[in-house]
Order: C-alpha cells, then structure tokens, then sequence
C-alpha cells in the first residue's frame, strides 16, 4: 500500500510528516481512519501506549452496535475496526502523544518516545475517562474491589454486597445491571434527591435489591488486600459510619481527555473541546475533534463513530481547500509581473 507520506530530516531529529494525523484509537478514531484511509489520505493513528481501543477494551458484550444481532465483544468490535482501518492504509503507532502543536500550518505532535509527526490536517479523539472520587483508599483499591465498569467487573460479584456512587443514569444504570449479580447493592448518592432520567429512576427504586443511601459521600475506601467496606459522611449534619461491602463501582461521571489541549483548542463550559456547530472544526484550523471527547450527553460507541465519520469528511474538504489554495498562490506567482 503506497503511503502519502515523507520523512523530513531537520537538524538531527526525522520528522515524519503526513496529510494526516488522528489522536485516538476507540470508535471515533478508527472510524475516522476507515473514512480517511479509504480517500487515500494514508493517516497516522496514534492509539496510545496502554489504552488502544478505547473504553470498549473495558467492556464485555456490546449489544447494541447495529450489525451484530448476536452482539459482539467490546475489544472484538475494536480489533475489527483496527483491522479495517489497516486495510486502507493507515498506520497505527501504539504510542502516547506527550505534546501537541498546533499553531503553524503544519500540526506538529511529539510521541513518549521522542519521535515527531507532522501533518497538514489533525483529528482529535482522544475520548473520555472515568472520573474518580480522588481520596486515597480508592486508587490502592482499584482493580482490587474498586471498579469503574460494571460490565467489565460486575461478574467477580456474585451473591455479593457492592455500592454504585454517584447519582446519574451511570450509576442507575450501573446499579441495575449490577443486580444480575450482586446479592445487595447500595446506591451511594451525596444528595437528596438523583440527577439521571425518570425511567432510569423508577427501574432501579422498584428494584428491591436495590437501597439508596441518601445524602452520603465516600469519605474512604477500607481494605488491605480487598475491599471491605466504606466510610460514608453525612454531607447534611458531617456524621460519619462505615458500610461493610465487597465492592465499589464508581459511576460519577466521564472527564473529557482534554490535557494535551489546554489552551490549545477552545473548550466549551462542560470542559469538551468546542467544536463549529454539527462539524468537527475546532477553534483551530487544520485541526478536527471527534467522539467523547465533544460528546458531553450521549458517549455511545455509535455516536462517537459516527462522528469519526464527519471529522474525516470534514478533514477531506479542507486538505481540498488548501490544495486549491496552494495551486492559487502558485497560479499568481507564475503570472508576469506588471
Ligand atoms: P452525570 O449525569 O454528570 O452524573 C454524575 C453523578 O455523580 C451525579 O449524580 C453527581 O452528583 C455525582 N458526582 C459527581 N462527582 C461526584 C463526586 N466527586 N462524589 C460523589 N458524587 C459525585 O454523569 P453520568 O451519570 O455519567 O451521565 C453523563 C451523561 O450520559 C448524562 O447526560 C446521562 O444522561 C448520559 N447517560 C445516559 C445513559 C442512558 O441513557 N442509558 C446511561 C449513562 C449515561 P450530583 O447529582 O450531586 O451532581
């Protein structure tokens, strides 16, 4: 497969530099790949170091990506969507981007390793991560009764008791997966009364193995090896107890991954990258934005796919424009003086 591509050696440093470069590696990203690579742009995937695939690498049965009656497993739907970015020609480098810039023509980016890409045009779909409760128990507990997926996780608890924290259809939603599984499961929430939809309510208060507790933050997560229960403060009078447990599901929500950006691109109030409208136009141009990452409200694999599909079409009309721009500037450059 001939790759639209060059390598520019400056100084001492290569420079490989393409028509484009896509930052991500879940369904926005290999989607934009797919679209770029069948119109021949040759793109760059850099798909991370650990997290290749995205979040669905954390899940288990996908049931709802249209295509598979049968369902298909999450890091099975992200080979695939590797697989057929691969047979058009774009290439994946399984690195971490450390450092972006994007302020000349040219989008420059630098890898963990050092090496340096540069491309006329960039995608930004770099998703979303869970967000944490940031005390200390919870982060020496994580993978150990500490959990961010109940999909992925919920199975280990059989006939257990576990918590779901947070107030959102994440965790109504969570919490009522997690019953399949759990013997008891308590609904954490720091206030009294939840943010997620009405019918996401009314599912999970009719569950019987459900119990909310009301007006409780996790203040600390008990255990050496394993999770053995919480503390749980009163956000209303300061008391605080402990809940004996198995487990704990955090679902309090999803962070934009937005680091490498700040200051880079504008962010809208909810702290996605800001984009023109339905496109994938940033604040800068050259430079697209798809899937979680612009997504504050429906974070689907289909959503972010499909939003792949709009930043490389998107990308395709620009790197259009600025060839027919260049040929301008090079017709008027040709013309006799006068
Ligand atoms: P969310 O709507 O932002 O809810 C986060 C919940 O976690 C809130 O109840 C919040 O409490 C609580 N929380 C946040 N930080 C906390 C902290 N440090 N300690 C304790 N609690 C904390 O997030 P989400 O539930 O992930 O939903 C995000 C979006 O995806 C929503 O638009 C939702 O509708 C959508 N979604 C839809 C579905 C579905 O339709 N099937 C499923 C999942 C998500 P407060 O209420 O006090 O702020």
């Amino acid at each position: 497969m001939p790759h639209d591509y060059h390598v520019l050696i400056t100084s001492e440093k290569e420079t490989d530099v393409r028509k484009l470069i896509i930052i991500g590696s879940g369904p926005a990203g290999y989607t934009a790949a797919i679209y770029a690579a069948r119109g021949g742009l040759a793109p760059l995937v850099i798909a991370s170091s650990v997290e290749a695939g995205g979040e669905l690498m954390n899940t288990t049965e996908v049931e709802n990506f249209p295509g598979f009656p049968e369902g298909i497993q999450g890091p099975e739907l992200m080979t695939r969507m590797q697989e057929q970015a691969e047979r058009f020609g774009a290439e994946i480098v399984y690195d971490d981007v450390v450092s972006v810039d994007f302020a000349g023509t040219s989008k420059k980016v630098v890898l963990g390793s050092g090496k340096e890409h540069e491309s006329e045009a960039l995608v930004y779909a770099t998703g979303s991560a869970p967000r944490k409760l940031g005390i200390e128990g919870e982060s020496r507990l994580s993978g150990r009764g500490v959990s961010y997926c109940a999909t992925c996780d919920g199975f280990f608890f059989r006939e257990r008791t576990i918590a779901v924290v947070g107030g959102g259809d994440s965790a109504l939603e969570e919490a009522t997966f997690l019953t399949k599984f759990a013997s008891k499961v308590y609904l954490i929430h720091r206030r009294g009364e939840l943010r997620g939809s009405k019918i996401m309510q009314q599912r999970a208060l009719a569950n019987e193995k459900i119990e909310v507790v009301w007006n409780s933050a996790v203040a600390d997560v008990l255990g050496d090896d394993a999770v053995t229960g919480v503390v749980l403060e009163d956000t209303v009078d300061g008391s605080r107890r402990e809940l004996a447990l198995d487990g704990v599901f955090v679902a309090i929500g999803n962070d934009p991954r937005t680091h490498l950006v700040h200051g880079v691109l504008d962010l809208t109030p909810a702290g996605t990258v800001w984009v023109d409208g339905r496109s994938s136009r940033t604040s800068v141009p050259g430079v697209f934005a798809a899937g979680d990452v612009i997504d504050p409200t429906y974070r689907q694999a289909v959503t972010a796919a499909g939003s792949g599909t709009v930043a490389a079409l998107d990308v395709e009309h620009y790197l259009v424009a600025l060839d027919e721009a260049a040929e301008t500037i090079d017709r008027v450059e040709g013309l006799p003086a006068v």
